[in-house]
């Protein structure tokens, strides 16, 4: 059977059915039902952060974010992270400043942020790619510095850390995807977290079309999800612990049977604790991942270039060059670490992955 890089976590179907029974019960199956109500209360205990919006999917609460913190000029954000991203700073007609990455950890170099400043900077994008927080600290300290917002797309760090809190609870507002190919999902979905009130409640705003009943507070959208997606997410948060240690294990497999290899790996902060979501694999060259992805396909290993291109390449912007994000774009896989994968298809992957180490 073939190994993709990501396998979508099912519940049992019953636990899903039974579920789901609670909101046919009530006629209601969208718009703020049940479900989904007790999904938010969930994961604000589980995330200790009040203020979160389960909404539709990990895109629309970048762009919320964006329109809620009123940015409109220059965004400097990371070249090295999905797509989604870049494409929320430019659909809300806002101009992206790419800021090259750290080579230990593949998040935002911190260091290289205050010169890429000008007086048209509002804000900051940040990933915490494969999971690894961001370097928190040092963005905060340089956004406090120079009066910016800070955004954190933590599509992949559900379950991830800083300094014994959530990775989640950190910046202007912190936004998740919940879709199918992330560590805890609900189909489709996402949501987004604000510490700052009037923020928060201008999210929750746009999240239903600006209005509430007959009073029209301002330009929204739809970004609701519905009690078929919450019933998957409440179910799948039974699992969470589970899927967090088994994540780790498949990890660590790797880790060990890798190092001392010429491969290079994620290196996880020490003040961090880390939801072991992504196994990135750096290779020494374009030309080695080549015949490393060729062999593995033979094998029926379909592991993904997460993430290439690095996005300052993207046809539809100019381009700003970051030679690290771009030279680590071409040389990286990511190598299955989900839940159901078994030991034997992990050695096999290794086994490939050492016979092609010096080639
Ligand atoms: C998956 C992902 C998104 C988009 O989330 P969707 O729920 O698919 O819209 C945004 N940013 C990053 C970093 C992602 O990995």
């Amino acid at each position: 059977m073939s190994i993709n890089v990501t396998k979508t976590f099912l519940p049992p179907f019953d636990e899903y059915v039974a579920m789901l029974k609670k909101a046919w019960d009530t006629g209601f199956v969208t718009n703020g039902g049940i479900l989904l109500q007790e999904l938010e209360s969930e994961l604000k205990k589980k995330l200790g952060t009040p203020n979160l919006l389960v909404c539709s999917n990990g895109t629309i609460v970048l762009q919320m974010a964006l329109k809620a913190l009123g940015i409109t000029g220059e965004v400097i954000t990371t070249p090295f992270s999905y797509v989604a991203t870049t494409t929320a700073i430019l659909w809300e007609q806002c101009t992206p400043v790419f800021v090259d990455i750290n080579e230990q950890n593949f998040c935002i170099d911190a260091s290289k942020i205050e010169e890429a400043i000008t007086e048209k900077t509002q804000a900051i994008l940040a990933t915490h790619v494969y999971g690894h927080p961001c370097d928190i600290d040092a963005i905060a300290d340089i956004a406090g510095r120079h009066d910016l917002k800070v955004i954190y797309d933590a599509a992949h760090a559900f379950g991830s850390m800083y300094k014994g809190r959530s990775v989640m609870g950190f910046g202007d507002v912190s936004t998740c995807s919940f879709h199918a190919t992330k560590l805890f999902h609900m189909v489709e979905g996402g949501c987004v977290i604000s510490p700052d009130k009037d923020v928060f409640e201008r999210l929750g705003l746009y999240r239903a079309f600006g209005h509430v009943g007959e009073d029209y507070y301002d330009i929204g959208i739809n970004a609701k999800n519905s009690e078929l997606h919450a019933a998957m997410g409440l179910c799948n948060l039974n699992y969470l612990e589970q899927i967090l240690a088994r994540q780790k294990h498949n990890w660590e497999v790797y880790a060990t049977a890798l190092k001392g290899t010429k491969y290079q790996m994620l290196e996880i902060s020490a003040d961090i604790s880390y939801n072991y979501a992504y196994f990135p694999l750096v290779l020494h060259s374009a030309e080695s991942l080549k015949r490393v992805l060729k062999a593995l396909n033979e094998q029926d290993v379909w592991p993904r270039r997460y993430f290439n291109p690095a996005l300052n390449r993207l046809p539809y912007i100019a381009y700003q060059p970051c030679s690290v994000a771009e030279s680590i774009a071409e040389r990286v896989i990511c190598l299955p670490v989900y839940y159901e994968l078994s030991e034997t298809d992990q050695m096999r992957i290794v086994e490939i992955l050492l016979k092609y180490q010096t080639d």
